[in-house]
């Protein structure tokens, strides 16, 4: 029989990844376009298109097709139901159905943090898991949470939407990306971080990230005004803990909050793994004894449950893309067991 094969694709905010995965998640005819999802529906839809003809070229047998979406993202309908302006005209989008009719295969779609779960249950560290939690931090912190296999949705398909759960509510003045304030991906995720790190420098704390001490405070937030943004990375906060007053704040308030987050998940679900992705845990040297660290104020016994079940993501970028395939392969499966 000539060997299938499922098309997985991960739609990101800057690029567009694709892949073909055979049965037992062999990745191969490996895409990437950028997918201009920032200009709208039109233009991603016109970079799907394109990356699915790339994967349609290989004159392979694809059976599937699959996709992690950012946003609401209705699994049962194909239906992107809400997203938030930074894909304009997202919301609504039928993708399921566009997918099916570019690929001519059955599709599923999800949301992306959601196919990242899925993608480490099936090929990464939570391979075996009861139930397993997967936190994604990026520009953002996503989140999903597999059990016994299957991807929890809730009837909204808003469940397990960890980072837009509020941990504080004051002491932020920079606003999610949901429009709230005080969520747990405000303070955890990288980007947010870097986003409160320019906010501070801004009303006036001195940082190395700006200039100081070679530039005074005043000379820093002249930067702003003048345009001439500071670029730096958390990995330069990471260098800069032990001399730097803000960076050192923007990191413990990022494990502080992790902390308090995985201890309060582990109690509403009682995961048995959780793993961490995003490129943040590639320095997971310096991350993990801060988070240990923090996590030991909630724990009353000495030796730490919970350390035992975190685990650092060993596949990268490519958790979105075994997940997707995931998604494709049970949907394959569920329509042949229906019409056998
Ligand atoms: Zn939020």
């Amino acid at each position: 029989m000539e060997k299938e094969y499922v098309i997985a694709i991960d739609i990101g905010g800057t690029n567009l990844k694709a892949d073909l995965v055979d049965r037992e998640g062999n990745i191969s005819d490996f895409s990437y376009t950028p997918s201009h999802a920032s200009e709208g529906r039109e233009a991603l839809l016109t970079s799907l298109k394109k990356i699915i003809s790339l994967q349609m070229e290989c004159g392979k047998k694809i059976v599937g097709i699959a996709a992690g979406s950012p946003g609401t993202v209705n699994n049962a309908t194909g239906v992107i139901d809400y997203m938030q302006a930074h894909i304009p005209n997202w919301t609504g989008t039928r993708l399921g159905e566009f997918l099916s009719i570019e690929a001519g295969v059955p599709s599923q779609i999800d949301n992306d943090a959601n196919v990242i779960a899925l993608g480490e249950y099936w090929k990464g560290g939570g391979q075996g898991a009861k139930c397993l939690l997967a936190l994604a931090l990026g520009t953002g912190l996503g989140s999903g949470l597999v059990v016994e296999g299957k991807v929890m949705h809730g009837p909204f398909f808003n469940a397990v939407e960890v980072g837009h759960t509020i941990v504080c509510t004051d002491g932020t003045n920079v606003p999610c990306s949901c429009g709230n304030f005080g969520c747990a991906e405000s303070f955890i995720s990288p980007g947010k971080m870097i986003s409160r790190a320019h906010h501070s420098m801004q009303v006036g704390l001195p940082s190395v990230l700006g200039g100081y001490p070679k530039l005074t405070i005043s000379q820093i937030q002249d930067r702003y005004k003048n345009n001439d943004v500071p670029e730096f990375t958390v990995k330069d906060m990471v260098d800069h803990y032990n001399d730097d007053f803000l960076c050192k704040r923007l990191i413990d308030d990022s494990m502080k909050y992790l902390a308090l987050l995985i201890y309060n998940l582990s109690k509403c679900y009682d995961p048995d793994v959780i793993t961490l992705g995003g490129g943040m845990f590639k320095s997971a040297d310096f991350f993990m004894p801060l988070l240990y660290g923090q996590l030991a104020r909630y724990y009353v016994s000495p030796d730490l449950p919970v350390k035992y079940k975190i685990k650092i993501s060993e596949l990268g970028d490519l958790a979105g893309i075994y997940g997707a395939a995931k998604l494709a392969w049970d949907h394959v499966d569920a329509l042949r067991a229906k019409n056998a």
